[in-house]
């Protein structure tokens, strides 16, 4: 393995790292707060069909780590596409008065 490839994977560790953790806040503010302000259903439903399709495009050519990856992604859409529906109209009090 040379330094560039320590360096691609590096990358590549840090990038999934980022992913994983980037829709953290947003299920948070979902699940603690019932807060549903700013969450578009359409866009949620749109990014989960699209990463299912991917992480099974993803399975057929054996690319494991985007496999995770996007079936990474495709659940934790559709989890903040559950709990955005499900807090549609709930605000939380930073929220409350901004419609
Ligand atoms: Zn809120």
């Amino acid at each position: 393995m040379s330094l560039s490839d320590l360096g691609e994977h590096a990358l590549g560790i840090f990038g999934t790292t980022l992913v994983v953790i980037s829709y953290f806040p947003q299920i948070k503010h979902l699940f603690k707060m019932h807060c549903g302000e700013g969450v578009s259903l359409g866009a949620y439903f749109l990014w989960a069909s699209s990463s299912a399709m991917l992480c099974v495009y993803a399975a057929f050519s054996t690319e494991w780590v985007f496999t995770a990856l996007q079936g990474y992604h495709a659940l934790a859409c559709v989890a903040i596409l559950l709990l955005g529906a499900k807090y549609r109209n709930s605000r939380c009090p930073s929220h409350q008065g901004q419609d």
